[in-house]
């Protein structure tokens, strides 16, 4: 078992942020984190909406990021799944994939999100989630992007800029809702065709290594078929929260928090992308990390001298208060 003040239950932005802050407050801080540390960030191509960098290539903001945490000496674990919590009693208790048992007074849920997958069973194998990842061995070569919100738009024209012949955008409402200039741009390269109303029902393997791919247009209820060489799926995100059910409370599996990142549970705090919010990006999951960390703070130290540090402050948003964070759903809005 290994014990720390505060557990981070996940190494995007917002639980690296909340890691810095813990740190400089001298409380004992690990994350937890089962693949490498930086999250969503590290799929993105260029982040141009973080004050300080006019332009960055996500796993570049990320390093940094990391770089900071470790010279605060923050233990991080990483290739390290949490499968179990049990948050029942004054220290909270938390199991990963590999065996390893941790214990904290306070933890902070920042787990984040994940692709929702393709919607269609097939064994064709190239069948991606991130272009900035697996984009490269598609130079010369056609696919297709599933989903036309914002995230297909900019990752096509990314894959555009990797050297992708031809790319077919498929959209299955009757119009796509990425911002309009983007779509102008796309329409622009000449290389990227967009079909709406049209739903993908099969994707089969062939001898060559080539998907045959069957579209239902139902704007004129046709059926064709068209040969590629791979399919970027961009059709939204799902919250990480299958190990919390019956633990925090959630609306549509998202973490309910109040203004100050508390959860149901005292000394349980959730921040980011994971929580009910309308706004999901980098900065606002800095400002929740932030948030956590400080509250996780205030408890920890309320807990060990049975007196708060701004006493005044201690209820002003009290758990399940309405506030502007705290909006029952939230649309995937970036
Ligand atoms: C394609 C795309 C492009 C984007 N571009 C931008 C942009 O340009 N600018 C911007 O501001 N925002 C952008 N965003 C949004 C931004 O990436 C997110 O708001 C931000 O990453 C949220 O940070 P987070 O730390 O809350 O969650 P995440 O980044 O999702 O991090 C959560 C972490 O928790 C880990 N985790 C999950 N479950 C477990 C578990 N059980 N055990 C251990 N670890 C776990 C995950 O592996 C992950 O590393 C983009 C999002 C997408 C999908």
């Amino acid at each position: 078992m290994k014990s720390f003040d505060l557990v981070i239950i996940g190494g995007g932005i917002c639980g690296m942020t909340a890691a810095i802050y813990a740190a400089r407050a001298n409380i004992r801080a690990c994350i937890l984190e089962q693949q490498v540390c930086g999250g969503l960030v590290n799929w993105t191509n260029t982040v141009e909406n973080v004050p300080s960098y006019q332009s960055i290539h996500g796993i570049d903001l990320m390093e940094k990021c990391r770089e900071h945490v470790e010279s605060l000496n923050v233990a991080i674990e990483e290739v390290d799944k949490v499968t179990a919590v049990n948050f029942s009693g004054d220290i909270k208790k938390i199991t990963t994939s590999m065996g390893e048992e941790y214990e904290a007074p306070a933890v902070i849920v920042a787990t984040g999100r994940s692709p929702r997958p393709f919607p269609v069973e097939t064994n064709f194998p190239n069948i991606h989630y991130c272009s900035v990842c697996d984009g490269t061995p598609y130079k010369g070569k056609d696919i297709i992007v599933m989903g036309g919100g914002n995230s297909g738009f900019d990752e096509s024209l990314y894959l555009l800029g990797l050297g992708v012949s031809n790319i077919h955008i498929v959209e299955t409402f009757p119009s796509c809702i990425a911002a309009a200039s983007t779509q102008d741009l796309a329409r622009a390269t000449g290389k990227i065709q967009v079909s709406v109303s049209m739903d993908i029902t099969a994707v089969e393997e062939l001898t060559d290594g080539r998907g045959r791919v069957t579209f239902h247009d139902k704007a004129e209820d046709r059926t064709y078929t068209e040969d590629v060489d791979g399919i970027f799926c961009f059709i939204g995100q799902t919250p990480n929260t299958g190990v919390f059910e019956d633990k925090l409370d959630m609306d549509h599996g998202y973490i309910r928090v109040n203004a100050d990142m508390e959860t149901n549970i005292p000394g349980v705090f959730a921040a980011g992308d994971v929580t009910t919010k309308k706004y999901r990006q980098i900065t606002t999951a800095m400002g929740d990390g932030t948030i956590a960390a400080l509250q996780a703070g205030a408890y920890l130290r309320r807990r060990r001298t049975g007196r708060s540090v701004f006493p005044e402050m201690d209820h002003a948003v009290p758990y399940g208060t309405s506030h502007p964070h705290s909006l029952p759903f939230s649309r995937n809005y970036r």
